[in-house]
């Protein structure tokens, strides 16, 4: 399989937003757009995306994971962002016909379409430092992918940052390029001194995120992740697999977790640890890197409670159990 994210079906659903109004959907070559190169998100960073996925089922029907709060969320990114208001139902229609347009490509699992909706501020305007885009573009792209995290992936060693942070707090819950920008210094440092594949974000001492993806801890029957608030993403694979725990009985704890109490819980050889997102879905989290000194959590391997979760959620997108929350959208 091609490396996740380079291959992309060949068309894709644009519209616009020009003159207050957004246009009708159009589909169009996914192969380039056309944009002044004044254009505001170019140079002020007006731009927000989404990432959720369409899976192909036994009974050969193509379903799509929770679209609507990716594109309440989409929605919110693009509000708190200044950039114009999108059409949700627009959006909405506009991810299942191209999903529908492409059912046939949908990759049985452990893959799947990945759907990336992309909205971005197009107003030739060098001169909008501190003033939003009048003109936005919003498009849906489509890249089939296979189980990146698969079965044989080493768990993943953290390096904790408690100075510094992976964005300005006020940003953290906007799905947006400038944030991926800002946390890309650190995370290459990491990976070069410590071979850390990720780093999570611990604003003095407050155990947050990883780059691209929500923290949880397991200790026995409870599931630790922080409380939301502005300053990370709030994942809805974060919000799924919380619900799927406390449907299986497991006591569910947002709340503060500090540097401190991590390293004591995760001393205990029964702890896991793990990251959660649509990517992700949910991988564990073997070490803990904090200066120079290495950490295991638990036994240091893949936890029983976080392959049992990522199962249940699997089985769930995967049309092998009950959707009982009404998490799919068929197309
Ligand atoms: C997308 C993302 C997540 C995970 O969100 P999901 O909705 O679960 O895919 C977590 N953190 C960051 C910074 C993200 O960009």
């Amino acid at each position: 399989m091609a490396v996740f994210g380079t291959v992309f079906m060949p068309k894709m659903a644009l519209a616009t937003f020009e003159n207050e109004q957004w246009s009708k959907t159009s589909v169009v070559d996914a192969q380039s757009i056309q944009m002044h190169p004044g254009a505001h998100v170019l140079h002020y960073s007006s731009t927000c995306f989404e990432g959720l996925k369409a899976f192909r089922h036994a009974d050969g029907s193509v379903n799509i994971f929770r679209m609507d709060e990716n594109i309440k969320r989409m929605a919110q990114s693009s509000r708190l962002l200044n950039l114009p208001a999108i059409d949700t139902q627009q959006l909405s229609d506009m991810i299942i016909d191209i999903v529908k347009q492409y059912a046939d490509e949908v990759p049985a699992p452990p893959g799947s379409m990945y759907i990336r909706p992309t909205h971005i501020g197009t107003e030739a305007s060098i001169g909008k430092a501190a003033a939003p885009s009048a003109t936005s573009m919003l498009y849906v792209l489509l890249s089939p992918v296979g189980d990146y995290f698969s079965g044989g992936a080493k768990p993943l060693r953290l390096l904790l940052a408690e100075d510094g942070m992976r964005c300005a707090p006020h940003m953290g819950m906007i799905k947006s390029g400038g944030n991926y920008a800002s946390a890309l210094g650190p995370i290459l440092d990491a990976k070069s001194k410590v071979n850390a594949d990720q780093i999570l974000f611990c604003p003095d001492g407050d155990v947050q995120e990883t780059g691209a993806a929500n923290f949880v801890l397991i200790d026995g029957n409870e599931i630790i992740t922080k409380q939301l608030d502005t300053s990370f993403l709030h994942g809805i694979t974060r919000s799924s697999l919380l619900t799927i725990a406390a449907d299986m009985g497991m006591t569910v704890s947002e709340r503060e977790l500090s540097v401190s109490e991590l390293l004591e819980r995760a001393a205990k050889p029964g702890t896991e640890a793990a990251l959660s997102g649509t990517a992700a879905v949910l991988t564990p989290v073997g070490t803990l890197i904090q200066d120079e000194q290495e950490f295991s959590v638990g036994t240091g391997e893949a936890g029983p409670t976080t392959m049992k979760l990522r199962q249940a959620l699997n089985e769930i997108q995967w049309g092998q159990a009950q959707d009982k929350h009404g998490w799919l959208t068929k197309v």
